[in-house]
């Protein structure tokens, strides 16, 4: 049944100082509400547990994307939209703006923010495994200071993140190091849009002669959080492209992920598809 909204609170800061001062004098009580792509079905379900938020949409100190020699950062406010329009992310950061453009329909896409996508911490999210796989930083604020931390790591459980009540993520970082590199994304699921994905892999990796270097695997929906595959990449770095390797990296995936059966899938189909995307992408680089 529908929420009743007089029961909720919303406040619109006027700056992010104001923002954090809520939040810390408050702690628990208020949590951000950014595009409420996420939190308006919970509304809409009557499943909206929290009841006070702080209207963050508005907070300029939380939207942009910059670009300097070495990195590219994006406000937490950054949305799917501002993702597929930016030519340094069409150019060198290609999965990101495909999961972006994979990413609901339009409205959505006008609407929804990566720093959204991230704290509501779906393992079936789309953005993350591009995240992942570009060696994402993310930066997180408080009224004690600032803190930046590599993504991988932010998610510790189903849900669950480091991030206190009081804090808010701010920017997201990436390094400009991909060039050369080639990039495969695929989200695989019911449909061709509008679906919840069963399985969705972003990977890249660059080649010194016939040997592959600089791999990096990241899967969504294979576990109870986004992973970055490591011991597959160890399986496949310095290796040639041969159908020994990609034997040997599939089989090591096997063992890394953690697919579960639920509404959307089965733990078998996701384990085969993920060895048939590892494989295709294997292909892929081999072509
Ligand atoms: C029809 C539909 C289709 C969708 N399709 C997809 C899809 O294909 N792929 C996909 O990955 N997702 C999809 N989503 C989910 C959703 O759109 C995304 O997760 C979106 O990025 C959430 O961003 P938001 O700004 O709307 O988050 P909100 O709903 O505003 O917030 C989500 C959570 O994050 C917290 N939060 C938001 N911003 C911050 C911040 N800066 N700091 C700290 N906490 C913060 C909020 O408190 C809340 O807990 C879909 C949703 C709908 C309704």
């Amino acid at each position: 049944m529908r929420a009743f909204v007089p029961n909720y609170e919303i406040t619109t800061p006027s700056s992010l100082a104001d923002a954090l001062a809520l939040l810390n004098r408050e702690r628990g009580v208020w949590k951000p509400f950014a595009g409420g792509t996420d939190l308006m079905v919970l509304l809409e379900a009557g499943k909206l547990p929290h009841r006070n938020y702080v209207n963050i949409w508005g907070l300029k100190e939380l939207r942009g994307i910059e670009a300097n020699d070495t990195h590219i950062t994006l406000g937490a406010l950054t949305t799917y939209t501002d993702v597929q329009s930016h030519p340094i992310l069409q150019s060198e950061f290609p999965m990101l703006c495909h999961a972006a453009s994979e990413t609901g329909g339009l409205a959505i896409q006008n609407r929804g923010t990566l720093g959204g996508n991230i704290v509501n911490a779906s393992p079936a999210a789309d953005s993350p495994p591009a995240l992942l796989a570009y060696d994402a930083e993310i930066e997180i604020v408080s009224t004690d200071g600032s803190r930046r931390q590599p993504y991988q790591g932010f998610h510790t459980g189903y849900k669950q993140m480091l991030l206190a009540p009081n804090e808010l993520l701010t920017r997201i970082r990436m390094p400009r190091n991909t060039r050369n590199a080639t990039h495969y994304y695929r989200k695989v699921g019911t449909r061709k849009a509008q679906a919840i994905s069963k399985v969705c892999l972003a990977a890249l990796a660059k080649l010194e002669g016939d040997q592959i270097s600089d791999v990096r695997i990241a899967f969504g929906s294979v576990a109870p959080i986004v992973v970055r595959c490591v011991q597959t990449e160890n399986a496949l770095r310095a290796q040639k492209l041969d159908d020994e390797t990609i034997k040997s990296a599939c089989a090591t995936l096997s063992k890394e992920i953690s697919p579960i059966d639920d509404i959307r899938s089965t733990a078998d189909y996701r384990l085969r598809v993920a060895k048939n995307l590892l494989t295709d992408f294997f292909l892929t680089l081999r072509a």
